[in-house]
């Protein structure tokens, strides 16, 4: 399955988190399964943990989700102050322990392991160059064609295995890689992050008393008590050693245009993170207020597609005085027995995920808020559920400009003639869902209710404006080279 088919969303590939302690405290592998705990919703399919003491890097990785890879044994196998953690969803045919992260190695300069969050886009002609020169990958990821960057970079000057060492063949990889990338590394010394010069998929920077952290989201400071400080700029790089934390620019100079991720705003991040500095419970609310403006219909109840609709809902309720209600409750026991059913069960998802109130929905005049359609089919099966609970009429607004190109910068989509809004009108996509009426955020409301220009954003998969050449043919698996 190349996406989330039941839940017709797509999917974030990829968490990171890092901490450094100061101090000699024995918690960092700790403290990153509680952060990764927090990003779970960033990855499902593998996690992994490495930790170090000062003398060593310790590695455990797996399949599954962070609960049920991680227990008191594997955590007490990962001593030291400093670790990284990785969560990953991965596509098909790359699903795989191989390609979980964070992936530990030992180079010229030492040991090193990284966690990457993003997709590169040159990784194939990288991975050819390098083959050519006598590189012998390990996996398909294209994070692995950082590390062999790295080991051919000799740094004049700096003696093999000091953080000197490290920082410079980082420095030297992440200039011949192109794409997306929020990046952490570990040595036995020093904990780097780093962000792309687009800035497309966050990365943030806390403290926690004298330990500083780094993660994808700030739901993971949250978790473990951190403050969060700022974000990781983009094309920024942090250099973090007992000494205490050092900034430099990867690029000239910061530029204005930038790649974040609009996608992020909207659907992929946890309501309660700080995201590219912003509350994403109020921007969502924001959406769901300008859609009201931008597509009103008289109804007599608001209701969302939980869980991620819920903010835009309530916001579309509170700028059109219509009242919020529950008309759908979400079950949250759904093992991850249900992401990839067979397909005399897949039927079901949608029933297993979601259910009607009767009482809510009977004789009334619906509109339900979601964030955004891909394929189309869960929307049409919401919709009939609606119905069968009673309701006249059924207005679906979407807190999203249609969805008509594929990402390329580390989300997981469907081919484009499998998206929808790319083969048909806004009213035919109405008919097919059985909808009353059908109401998309424009992409000129989206960047309203942002309050921001659109030169701080990617919305590629809405404009097909993409800020980055891609490879025009993707491969077919499994070559194909995945992110983070
Ligand atoms: Fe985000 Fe869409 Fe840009 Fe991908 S193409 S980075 S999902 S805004």
């Amino acid at each position: 399955m190349a996406y989330d088919a039941i839940h017709d969303k797509m999917k974030e590939e990829c968490g990171v988190f890092g901490i450094w302690a100061v101090g000699k405290s024995e918690e960092a592998a700790n403290f990153t399964y509680l952060g990764l705990h927090a990003l779970q919703h960033r990855g499902q399919e593998s996690a992994g943990i490495v930790s170090t003491d000062g003398r060593a890097l310790h590695v455990h990785r797996g399949m599954g989700l962070v609960a049920e890879i991680f227990n008191a044994e594997t955590l007490a196998k990962l001593p030291g102050g400093a670790a990284i953690g990785h969560v990953r969803y991965s596509t098909a045919g790359a699903s795989h322990i191989k390609n979980a992260q964070p992936i530990a190695v030992q180079y010229a300069g030492g040991a090193v392991a990284v966690a990457h969050n993003g997709n590169l886009l040159n990784a194939e002609s990288l991975r050819a160059e390098l083959e050519a020169q006598g590189s012998i990958f390990q996996t398909t990821s294209d994070t692995e064609v950082i590390l062999h960057l790295m080991a051919r970079v000799a740094p004049e000057g700096v003696a093999p295995g000091s953080t000197a060492h490290h920082a410079a063949s980082v420095r030297a990889a992440l200039k011949r890689v192109s794409g997306a990338y929020s990046v952490l590394f570990l040595t036995e010394h020093a904990l780097i992050g780093a962000r792309d010069p687009y800035g497309f998929r966050p990365l943030v920077l806390g403290k926690l008393k004298e330990s500083w952290v780094l993660a994808s989201e700030t739901t993971a400071l949250d978790l473990i008590e951190a403050q969060y400080v700022r974000e990781v700029e983009p094309g920024e790089m942090v250099v973090i050693e007992d000494g205490g934390l050092r900034s430099e620019r990867l690029d000239a100079p910061q530029r204005r245009r930038l790649g974040r991720c609009v996608f992020e705003q909207i659907y992929f991040a946890r309501p309660d993170s700080i995201l590219f500095g912003r509350s994403v419970h109020q921007i969502r609310a924001a959406f769901g207020e300008q859609l009201a403006k931008d597509h009103p219909i008289s109804a007599d109840v608001v209701i969302a597609v939980p869980d991620s609709g819920v903010p835009a809902a309530i916001g579309y309720a509170r700028a059109s005085g219509i009242p919020y209600d529950m008309g759908l409750v979400r079950s949250h026991y759904i093992g991850r027995t249900f992401i990839e059913p067979q397909q005399s069960i897949r039927h079901f998802g949608v029933k297993l995920k979601l259910n009607a109130v009767r009482s809510v929905l009977d004789g009334k005049r619906v509109i339900v808020v979601d964030d955004s359609i891909v394929r189309g089919t869960t929307s049409r099966k919401i919709v009939k559920m609606i119905r069968d609970a009673g309701a006249k009429e059924v207005h679906l607004r979407i807190s999203s400009p249609p969805t008509v190109w594929p990402c390329y910068y580390g989300i997981d989509t469907p081919n484009r003639q499998e998206l929808i809004a790319a083969t048909h009108t806004v009213d035919e996509i109405a008919s097919y869902v059985t909808a009353n009426s059908l109401g998309y955020l424009s992409i000129e409301g989206l960047y309203a209710a942002l309050g921001e220009e659109r030169l701080g954003y990617c919305d590629a998969c809405f404009t097909g404006n993409y800020l980055l050449k891609f490879p025009q043919a993707r491969p077919a698996m499994p070559l194909r080279l995945v992110g983070g």
